[in-house]
């Protein structure tokens, strides 16, 4: 590629839009421009590096047998109507009519429109398994695109759907997909850890998420200091490690607490510590509302509510609804006299003589104590682990560190096959539902978590998988025969050896060629000027150390591959 001819349109300005590096730097180097909120254009320089993410993706699909197809993104309503999310999805998924006030929407994924694919086509066991996948645009109406393309509303996602014929079936597809996976980031040059996830409302199935750590990462990771476990907050368990102390139980009473809302003002004012708090949160689990009781120094987890209770839908309830539940305002919820089953967390569970919200203004009351002022429905894992906490599978303490979802694996079972009736003829010719796994991979996210990992103050520093081009041949005059004749044997020579070069052939200041190359973040530049040449020299600079070589012209290609196949294994 010459850069005079390609269109790279880089800026000195760092724009006042953008909150993470990615999305800086992708702004900066020219590889994105927005059209509108959480939706980008893919400018030559940024396609490539999404081309090369799908390639990878392509290449490993292909390898662990699943098999590619594309399928439209704009989907017909009664399909979501026969899987019943088109009721559940919420606005996330935009929905549009045709000219015949016919519904559609733009898809989110594709559950719905595989599922009818198969059940037109597979109708026996002998077809089986199968694995189809595809790498398409989707749409969510995200609630907050942000982010650059980290988290945009139209985005390009690889999704794999597998169908089995049984358990024990789809538990290989889904073992096979989580080995493609870690093949598919190894192969990007990302650093990443595969993490235990929430599966929802679906149930008895398992789900892993893969995470690229980076401290811009949405997604908190609690990993085990001493062990291999590692979970998505959401999901990761807290033990009840508490024994309930033996102290006499004080008779309760009721205090003001003028002006103190939070756990931490309500501790201040009271000069108590938080943890002898215990907060109590109103919630709505589908239709029905109950008190959640966690400890003043926890935080409750809805995603564990949801799942304990086996929901669709968990949301905090609305001030009528807390007064409804409790006779009292909202922000002063408390156990005691409440209208709703009350479910405590371990932790609650063991506290004596604790401070709890009266259903009054601004009153508390001190010295509660379930069994005497209030019974438990139940007690289990209703919050968020936090650093320092037991791990749950070998004792060790949990630490926690940011994510980015880069790629979600999830075994479906029947959830999809059942409700649109997709079924096969068994080998004794009873018709059974697929068991179903799906498997999505943000390709532009990875994109852009690969600059989050490999930056500096410079720009970004691609890995070599991923460089949009792998070698940045620079002469410095442009004008000059000499230089020129060089530069372009060399540039010829890299384009042979299939080494992806890109030649700086702009009449432009050295300064601007070599910002603009770190910018953009070429792995390797080779620098050809008057004064090397005239000793037979070029130099070749290598983006990530900064360590500048002088090399002889001759075998300076042969010596900017071994530089590559160095830095790939490195990564
Ligand atoms: P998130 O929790 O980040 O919203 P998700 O759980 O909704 O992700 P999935 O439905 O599992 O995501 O989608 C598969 C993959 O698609 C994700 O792992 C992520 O890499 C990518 N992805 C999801 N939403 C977005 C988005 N808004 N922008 C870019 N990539 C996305
Ligand atoms: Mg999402």
């Amino acid at each position: 590629m010459r850069y005079s001819r390609f269109f790279i349109p880089t800026l000195r300005e760092v724009p006042a839009e953008a909150e993470v590096v990615s999305h800086k730097l992708m702004l900066r180097a020219g590889m994105i421009k927005k059209l509108a909120s959480g939706v980008y254009n893919y400018l030559p320089l940024g396609l490539i590096v999404i081309r090369k993410v799908e390639d990878i993706v392509r290449r490993c699909m292909n390898e662990a047998g699943a098999i590619e197809l594309l399928m439209p993104s704009v989907q017909p309503a009664e399909l979501w109507k026969e899987s019943g999310r088109w009721n559940y999805y919420g606005k996330e998924l935009l929905r549009i009519k045709d000219r015949h006030d016919r519904e559609f929407c733009y898809g989110p994924t594709h559950e719905e429109v595989i599922t009818d694919v198969v059940r037109s086509f597979i109708s026996s066991y002998k077809n089986l398994p199968i694995n189809l996948y595809q790498i398409q645009t989707k749409f969510r109406d995200e609630v907050r695109p942000r982010f650059g393309l980290m988290r945009g509303r139209e985005f390009v996602m690889k999704d794999a759907y597998s169908f089995d014929m049984d358990d024990a079936g789809a538990n290989i597809s889904y073992e096979n997909m989580r080995q493609a996976y870690c093949r598919i980031f190894e192969a990007c040059g990302l650093k990443y850890k595969v993490v235990d996830a929430d599966t929802g409302s679906i149930g008895g199935s398992f789900s892993h998420e893969f995470m690229v750590l980076a401290d811009t990462g949405e997604d908190f990771v609690i990993s085990c200091d001493s062990c291999d476990y590692s979970a998505n907050l959401e999901k990761a368990v807290c033990v009840d490690e508490y024994t309930k102390s033996a102290d006499e139980l004080k008779p309760s009473e009721d205090v003001e607490t003028p002006r103190a809302k939070t756990v931490e003002e309500v501790a201040a004012f009271l000069n108590v510590p938080s943890a002898s708090i215990a907060k109590t949160m109103i919630v709505r689990v589908d239709e029905k509302l109950v008190g959640i009781m966690v400890r003043g120094d926890h935080e409750m987890n809805m995603a564990k509510v949801k799942n304990y209770f086996s929901a669709t839908t968990v949301e905090l309830a609305s001030h009528e609804e807390i007064e409804e539940a409790t006779g009292g305002p909202m922000g002063f919820s408390g156990p005691v006299g409440m209208k709703v089953p009350v479910y405590g967390d371990f932790a609650v569970a063991a506290m004596v003589n604790y401070c709890v919200g009266a259903n009054l203004k601004e009153t508390h009351t001190l010295n509660v104590n379930h069994g005497r002022d209030f019974e438990f429905a139940d007690v289990d894992d209703f919050r968020n682990a936090n650093p320092g906490d037991k791990c749950c599978q070998c004792g060790g303490k949990y630490v926690i560190t940011k994510g980015i979802e880069v790629g979600h694996i999830f075994k479906l079972g029947t959830k999809y096959s059942a409700s649109m009736n997709a079924t096969f003829l068994d080998n004794e010719g009873k018709r059974q539902p697929f068991i179903m796994g799906c498997y999505g991979i943000g390709v532009t996210r990875v994109a852009a978590s690969a600059i989050e990992q490999n930056h500096d103050e410079k720009g970004i520093v691609w890995p070599v998988q991923l460089a949009p081009f792998k070698v940045c041949v620079v002469p410095l005059a442009v004008k000059d025969e000499e230089v020129m004749k060089n530069a372009e044997v060399i540039y010829n020579t890299l384009n042979r050896m299939g080494l992806e070069p890109i030649i700086d052939d702009r009449d432009e200041r050295a300064g601007v060629k070599f910002n603009d190359a770190e910018l953009i973040g070429i792995p390797v530049r080779i620098t050809i000027g008057k004064k090397t040449l005239e000793k037979g020299c070029v130099e070749i600079t290598v983006r990530k150390t900064g360590i500048t070589e002088e090399v002889p012209v001759e075998g300076c290609t042969e010596r900017a591959a071994a530089i590559l196949q160095e830095l790939s294994q490195n990564c």
